[in-house]
């Protein structure tokens, strides 16, 4: 039997799932420790949580779902609007390359995926993406900013979807949104078929909490909310969330040396001659070419865990690493000297 989840890559820098590498705000810590044993002894309690979440992103309470992670989000919105619905031969639209809780969840709900592959340079399909909206498609699955690429969807271009196929769920993950780029946020009062997916785990660090978000007027939210375990999110997470909003300064910060450790990293591969596609995310998709596994071993085997993403026939001979705190990315960009020396890429 498979062991569940990732393995623990074990010591060195975690750079290969898009974590915030200088961890949360120490107030969440704070905050963790002032929690009183009936917290701990009490079911949770969302409502305080749920109205801070409206007012931070500046939105009706009841257009507001926790869930235990985006990724639940996401199985759940193709439960509640697919499996719920007694949808039969429902199709979702999965954009490549591809988040793979997407096709996962597609696949739970017995939907069948309607792949599109990318642009030219990872430029977003939204032509083809329409094109492929049929009498069957039930949800549409678009990452702005887009893991692995790193790249954004326009904001017009989500409204131009949307618009296009108002019979389906067209779920706006915008897991990476605060690293750069615009929100779908301010349009998403006009599209009552859009959800919009937010994490506390990149940007506020959150990612051992467990902590996600669907935003979405009550036609698109409602059949989501319904399927939704009544306890989803866990006290200690709840209250980590609460002291992660309340951080205001903690998010620039992270985010600007995000922005600056991009940029080195994409200085990097333009002296080992790589290409890599610039980024609105905290990572960076690098071209390394046909030896991508060797080279994410021997990075690993010198305390660096990037991800190999070149399995994937949408990112051939490609890998991703993430962007965080400088120190870190300077770290990494020594481990990529060194191994890349005398291999031409
Ligand atoms: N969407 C995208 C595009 C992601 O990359 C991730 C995390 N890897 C998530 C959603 C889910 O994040 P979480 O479940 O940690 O909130």
């Amino acid at each position: 039997m498979r062991v569940q989840g990732y393995p623990d890559p074990g010591e060195g820098l975690r750079l290969h799932l898009n974590e915030n590498t200088g961890g949360c705000s120490p107030r969440v810590l704070e905050a963790i420790r002032r929690l009183r044993t009936t917290d701990i002894a009490t079911y949770p309690s969302y409502p305080s949580l749920v109205r801070a979440c409206a007012e931070h992103f500046g939105v009706d309470p009841d257009w507001v779902l926790l869930t235990n992670g985006l990724d639940e989000g996401i199985l759940m919105a193709a439960v509640g609007h697919i499996s719920r619905a007694r949808v039969h031969d429902a199709e979702t639209i999965v954009p490549q390359p591809a988040f793979d809780p997407y096709p996962n969840s597609s696949r739970a709900v017995g939907a069948t995926i309607v792949p599109v592959p990318p642009g030219p340079d990872f430029v977003f399909p939204t032509g083809a993406v329409i094109e492929a909206v049929t009498p069957l498609t039930r949800m549409i699955f678009l990452n702005t900013p887009g893991n692995p690429t790193g790249r954004l969807i326009p904001v017009p271009d989500l409204v131009r979807i949307a618009t296009a196929a108002p019979e389906a769920i067209v779920l706006v993950d915008e897991a990476y949104i605060e690293f750069g780029g615009s929100s779908f946020l301010p349009e998403l009062s006009r599209h009552p078929n859009v959800l919009v997916g937010r994490t506390f785990s990149k940007a506020y660090g959150l990612a051992g909490m467990r902590v996600g978000i669907l935003i979405g007027q009550p036609p698109a939210l409602d059949p989501v909310r319904a399927v939704t375990l009544p306890f989803n999110v866990n006290a200690v997470a709840m209250a980590a969330t609460m002291a992660a909003l309340e951080d205001r300064e903690f998010l620039p910060r992270y985010a600007a040396e995000v922005a600056r450790s991009r940029e080195l990293i994409y200085e990097a591969c333009r002296r080992l001659g790589l290409p890599c596609w610039e980024s609105a995310a905290n990572f960076v998709l690098v071209r390394v070419g046909d030896e991508a596994p060797r080279i994410v071993a021997d990075l690993a085997s010198r305390g660096v865990h990037v991800r190999d993403r070149s399995g994937d026939p949408a990112t051939p001979g490609c890998i991703r690493l993430t962007a965080g705190m400088l120190a870190h990315t300077e770290a990494a960009i020594a481990a990529l000297d060194g191994i890349m020396v005398g291999r031409t890429p």
